[in-house]
């Protein structure tokens, strides 16, 4: 089972029609897609070596996914937004045999790596693609790598999650069943970044001959967003729950062709959900949940959940189980827990990791007993929606009782003065630890305190609130609580 057998299949059923689209210029149909991807796989390879990506959102990232699978290769996509010096770290641990990197980035990368520079779009690149085509493989091991996924980092060292050509059938086919039903009249607009959420996304879209749309920006913006949703047919998209409050607050009508928004990957606050379903109507979105070890697949709420009378425990959630994926949640003594009891999330299925690249002590804590422990603390409800509380390593300890920043958070954010809002820890000798709001937003403290009485326990309430301008976030839009915490101890 190879990946490649996706595009192979749509290229002889739909040679003619277009694959790739830069803006709303075509760039290849999926014929010529498959010519190009099996002439780059002719200078890649021995089968299993390290292929990295390190470009803004560009259309020849979707050839050279399928030019390393052709070569049985593995994909490594860095997050472009990395310092160079960050980017050549995740090479070396990856051992990569080239970085196809954009112009912009080799520049960076440029006397930071050991790792072969190519420029996309260079010379070099030109000559890779006069090569003859290498046939395409038949008998690829599904158990192969089919792609090192990097973990954001957000919990400290970035640790290369290994991903296998099943993991990512597996991953496509719950796409299919659970949350989108694209054909070929269909497009994926990527709005996130290729190298992360909305590339591995294009394997299902890539099987049902949708077209790949990247943004002529390379990039996201709003309005280019939205207007490439007017142009192409039936557009779907993932993007991060920021990038969908971005679309909302240009204050545009849905436009004509947008069909399916996939947000996750961090929290969606009830709020802001209600917003964007009543800007853009309910029934074109879709929540994952998901992390790099289980890519994009653990539990969704679905598209006939999301309704605007839904009540907030449901929208609040994260949904079910994924198709193919069985979730649980687990005490600290490792027992079941039953329904409103949290514990941490489990999973396990087809679409888990094989584990860490060259990291065995973190594939043994991570992958215990058969199951994936995503870090991530919860409760499933009698209904069976699954609600995440934060990662474990967030609650906030106070007083020995447990604070889960996202409650406090969801209440903070119904405050009409208040726009953005981040709860953390910070440590302190009399409670151990106390809670702290971050606040974007005119609200007073004790305004905030007033409003928080009325609706969550006294010991929930911020005992600090600080005001910025606007949170820290990593590149793929995920809070960097990390940061928060470090401007409180300096
Ligand atoms: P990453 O592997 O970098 O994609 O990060 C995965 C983590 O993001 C998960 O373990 C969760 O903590 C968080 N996450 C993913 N999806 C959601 C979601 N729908 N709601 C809240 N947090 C999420």
């Amino acid at each position: 089972m190879n990946l490649f057998a996706l595009l192979d299949q749509t290229a002889t059923r739909l040679p003619d029609r277009g694959a790739v689209y830069l803006g709303e210029r075509r760039v290849c149909t999926w014929a010529q897609l498959r010519d190009r991807a099996l002439r780059l796989a002719a200078g890649l390879g021995p089968a299993g070596s390290r292929i990295a990506i390190a470009s803004e959102n560009r259309p020849e990232i979707v050839e050279l996914m399928f030019a390393a699978w052709a070569a049985e290769c593995v994909v490594v996509p860095l997050n472009y937004k990395l310092h160079p010096r960050e980017m050549a770290d995740i090479l070396a641990d990856a051992e990569a045999a080239v970085v196809f990197a954009s112009p912009d980035i080799a520049a960076r990368l440029r006397g930071h790596t050991a790792v072969p520079v190519e420029v996309i779009g260079a010379d070099g690149y030109a000559a890779r693609l006069a090569a003859d085509p290498v046939v395409p493989p038949r008998h690829t091991d599904p158990a192969a790598l089919a792609w090192l996924f990097y973990t954001s980092g957000t919990t400290g060292k970035s640790k290369g999650a290994m991903l296998s050509h099943r993991n990512l059938m597996a991953m496509t086919v719950a796409h299919l069943a659970d949350f989108d039903d694209p054909d070929e009249h269909c497009s994926l607009v990527h709005g996130a970044p290729m190298s992360h959420g909305s590339g591995l996304y294009i394997p299902p879209y890539v099987a049902r001959g949708a077209r790949q749309v990247v943004p002529a920006s390379h990039g996201f913006d709003a309005e280019e967003f939205l207007d490439l949703c007017e142009h192409h047919p039936g557009a779907a998209a993932f993007l991060a729950p920021t990038m969908v409050a971005r679309l909302v607050d240009t204050g545009r009508p849905r436009p004509a062709n947008l069909r399916t928004i996939v947000y996750g990957g961090g929290p969606m606050y009830v709020e802001s959900l209600r917003r964007a379903m009543t800007a853009f109507g309910p029934e074109i979105f879709v929540q994952l949940y998901g992390q790099g070890e289980a890519p994009m697949t653990i539990t969704g709420l679905r598209r006939a959940d999301h309704r605007l009378d839904a009540d907030d425990a449901v929208l609040g959630s994260v949904g079910y189980p994924r198709s193919g994926v069985d979730v649980a949640v687990r005490r600290a003594d490792g027992s079941f827990a039953g329904p409103g009891q949290i514990g941490e999330i489990v999973c396990r299925g087809d679409v888990v990791m094989a584990g860490y690249w060259k990291n065995p002590e973190a594939t043994a804590a991570t992958l215990a007993d058969g199951w994936l422990h995503t870090g991530d603390l919860g409760s499933f409800d009698e209904r069976g929606y699954l609600t995440l509380r934060d990662r474990s390593k967030d609650v906030v300890i106070s007083g020995g009782s447990n604070i889960y920043p996202r409650e406090v958070e969801e209440v903070l954010l119904t405050h009409p003065g208040v726009t953005e809002a981040c709860v953390v820890g910070a440590p302190d000798p009399e409670w151990g630890e106390i809670v702290v709001a971050f606040i974007v937003g005119t609200a007073t403290p004790e305004e905030l305190d007033a409003h928080l009485l009325d609706r969550i326990a006294r010991f929930k309430r911020p005992k600090r609130y600080e005001y910025i301008d606007e949170l820290p976030k990593s590149s793929y839009g995920k809070v960097l609580k990390r940061e928060l915490r470090a401007r409180l101890t300096t």
